[in-house]
């Protein structure tokens, strides 16, 4: 084991936040659709999306470990930036390049890399939160050449800024995952719609999306049917990379801690001086530590390829409450600065926060790791409606 990142690693995030301060940080203040797409073309320009895509596509070609390297870095400057870098990554596009044709992956994947769209990823309904596999959405190939879907998502993100979603839905009507396929849907398919969007505490929108008989070219199924543990298995991927956001959230929140413990004075003192909050600012470190190592070893283990589901929900569980921890005493260290909307911190606390409900909340991930340590199924299906 070497815990040491190489000189490459090193670069590589150095050269990321340069690229940042250089040419993005003055595009990452405009959230308006025009905006976010001149944001993906300079950081496409930059090589910072499709970081572990491959270089025959128009990606990095980097491992795992060094795309949430590159992730933390850039969420640590700005959510939208390394939100960004996130969902050209280790987004839904991951499943294109795992799942997809041969003409999937050139379209899709250089697409995205070249900064011309992004793909959202459409799971969760009113009734299939937690439950996934509960899902309603229905697809079938109409003979013609199309597939209609009819159905319904919520709690989508970042449907305002992408062009297309990878819908899960169903191609068969058992009821079991084993229906479970995914359509890349473009968001301007006859029959497709989406809400206004809610926001959520990030200040991020969040959508409805409905399919009311939605006919998109039977050359965007992904997958029709039997492929639920397959797109799951790729999703781990994906949370890794959302992980990455959140370290690089409470890293931003843990330097602005120590910081300002050196630069605020209270009786005469620097606020480093007292002892109480010494031991947090030491505290935040183990936890900022702890929750690396576990993120970067779940992702060197991947090298180029998938993580571990169960590695995966360790890191989620443990780095998802020490984000919280982490952001929570950097505003108590502020006093009521880190309480005020005009310090960042409260953004990087609901940055944070949603990690332990989105990708699987942290309670599903604590039954997947206790069904793998106690060599249980753990299926969490009442009895009589048994779906697994
Ligand atoms: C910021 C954010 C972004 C999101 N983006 C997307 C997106 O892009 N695409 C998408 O498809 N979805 C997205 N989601 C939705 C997310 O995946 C769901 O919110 C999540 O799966 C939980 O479902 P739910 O909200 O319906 O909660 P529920 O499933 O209703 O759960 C409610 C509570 O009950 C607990 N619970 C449920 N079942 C069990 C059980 N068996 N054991 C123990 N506890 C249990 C949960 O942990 C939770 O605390 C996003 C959510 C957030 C917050």
């Amino acid at each position: 084991m070497d815990f040491q990142l190489t000189e490459r690693q090193t670069e590589l995030v150095e050269s990321a936040g340069e690229h940042y301060q250089r040419t993005l940080k003055p595009l990452a203040e405009d959230h308006s659709q025009d905006g976010v797409m001149r944001l993906r073309r300079k950081m496409a320009e930059a090589g910072l999306l499709g970081l572990n895509m491959p270089e025959e596509h128009g990606g990095a070609g980097l491992p795992l470990l060094d795309t949430l390297l590159v992730i933390q870095k850039l969420q640590s400057l700005s959510s939208i930036v390394g939100g960004l870098a996130h969902r050209s990554s280790t987004g839904a596009i991951g499943a294109i390049l795992e799942l997809g044709t041969s003409e999937q992956k050139s379209f899709f994947i250089g697409g995205v890399c070249r900064g011309e769209f992004g793909v959202s990823i459409g799971i969760t309904e009113p009734e299939a939160g937690s439950a996934a596999t509960a899902m309603k959405t229905f697809a079938r190939r109409d003979g013609n050449g199309e597939v209609v879907l009819q159905g319904k998502k919520q709690f989508v993100s970042f449907v305002d800024h992408n062009h297309y979603t990878l819908t899960y839905c169903r191609f068969g009507s058992t009821g079991r995952p084993a229906d479970i396929g995914a359509v890349i849907v473009p968001h301007t398919a006859p029959g497709f719609s989406h809400s206004r969007g809610g926001t959520n505490m990030a200040d991020e929108r969040l959508f409805e999306l409905f399919f009311d008989e939605c006919r998109v070219p039977a050359e965007n199924v992904l997958l029709d049917g039997n492929a639920f543990g397959r797109l799951i298995s790729v999703y781990n991927a994906e949370r890794l990379g959302s992980i990455a956001r959140m370290l690089g959230s409470a890293q931003a929140s843990f330097e602005l801690a120590v910081a300002y413990a050196q630069e605020r004075k209270q009786f005469g003192r620097e606020l480093a001086d007292f002892q109480g909050l010494q031991w947090m600012l030491a505290d935040m470190k183990v936890k900022l530590e702890a929750a690396q190592l576990l993120t970067y070893r779940a992702a060197s283990n991947a090298g180029h390829g998938l993580p571990s589901r169960s590695e995966v929900s360790i890191a989620k569980v443990f780095t998802a409450q020490a984000a919280r921890e982490i952001c929570d005493d950097a505003i108590q260290i502020h006093g009521a600065n880190g309480y005020m909307k005009e310090f960042p911190l409260s953004q990087r606390y609901a940055e944070v926060r949603g990690g332990s409900i989105y990708g699987g909340t942290i309670q599903i991930h604590k039954n997947m790791i206790a069904g793998d340590l106690l060599g249980r199924s753990n299926n969490q299906w009442k009895r009589s409606d048994n779906r697994s």
